[in-house]
């Protein structure tokens, strides 16, 4: 089962300040990286994975985790544009390559599962996360199907995990391909409309209401990811620790019930320079108010 230290991997692995190209591996987390996931701008570190799969990445924790890669491998394609992304932001990632198609997903798929069940190391977890947001793949209730039955073929223990955005959750075929999945992990940063409008970004409409609508039609099966970080933007004060965004975002937690919910902050260099992290004292008061609820919940420092 993926946990929250799982989706900080995930969402926050990166190279360390000093790392060079082709410097794979971060001793600090116990797990490597392909070399050519990373790409680096001018400006700040960013990650970009291989596609359509990546990894394994090993975690103490987690055990052997392959990554599914649903965007092209030279960019980024997302329905938000975080000021947080460390794939970096949408503009300076753009890219023209086609998305990987549904039989080059589950091939390249079912090939690394045979690999890796000759070398005798099945994955604990197949994981969808990499360039932007896996559900905007026109086929990915397809490719959810096929995921399942390469899993129960090749490693019937492994979990299939889904990080997503959540922002086509109102869609059906994305609904129903995600209430298939061992752990549908969706992001819910806040409630605020305008917070989520200035740091997630959409790219599109955004409805807030619709959305959290679905989340609460998952009945309680889906787990919930929210970023709580610090710091300003082109003089906007950014910080979602306090009550003002956490008493409205906790009702609306309440409302969802969902099976667990993760809290995490971000993690050295971010896209944009003026994000800070939570502290660790913030971040376990929210966890407190969660628990206080009954409402299951770990954080990631
Ligand atoms: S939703 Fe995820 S991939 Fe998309 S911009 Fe935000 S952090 Fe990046």
């Amino acid at each position: 089962m993926l946990d929250s230290y799982d989706i900080y991997l995930y969402l926050c692995c990166k190279p360390q300040k000093q790392a060079t190209p082709g410097n794979t591996s971060d001793s600090s987390y116990g797990f490597h990286l392909p070399a050519q996931s990373f790409q680096y701008s001018n400006t700040m570190p960013t990650i970009i994975y291989p596609s359509p799969i990546f990894g394994p990445v090993k975690s103490r924790r987690l055990g052997i985790s392959l990554g599914i890669n649903l965007l092209p491998p030279d960019g980024k394609i997302c329905t938000f544009d975080c000021l947080y992304c460390e794939c970096g932001f949408n503009a300076e990632k753009r890219t023209t390559t086609p998305l990987p198609s549904r039989k080059e997903v589950s091939t390249a798929l079912e090939n690394k599962l045979i690999e890796m069940s000759r070398e005798g190391q099945l994955p604990d977890v197949l994981t969808f996360a990499g360039n932007g947001e896996p559900t905007i793949h026109p086929q990915f209730g397809e490719i959810i199907d096929d995921t399942i039955i390469l899993r129960n073929k090749y490693c019937p223990g492994a979990k299939v995990s889904v990080l997503t955005n959540a922002t086509l959750i109102t869609r059906e075929k994305v609904f129903n391909a995600l209430s298939k999945v061992d752990n549908n992990i969706l992001k819910l940063d806040t409630v605020d409309t305008d917070y989520i409008m200035s740091v997630d970004r959409p790219t599109g409409s955004y409805d807030l209401a619709s959305i959290v609508e679905r989340m609460k039609a998952f009945n309680g099966t889906a787990v919930i990811q929210t970023m709580f970080m610090k710091g300003s933007v082109n003089g906007r004060n950014v910080d979602n620790t306090g009550d003002k965004y956490v008493i409205p975002w906790l009702e609306i937690i309440r409302e969802i019930a969902p099976r667990e919910v993760m809290i995490y902050t971000i993690d050295r260099e971010t896209p944009h320079a003026g994000l800070q992290k939570a502290t660790k004292e913030e971040l376990d008061r929210i966890v407190s108010l969660l628990h206080s609820s009954g409402i299951k919940a770990s954080a990631s420092y």
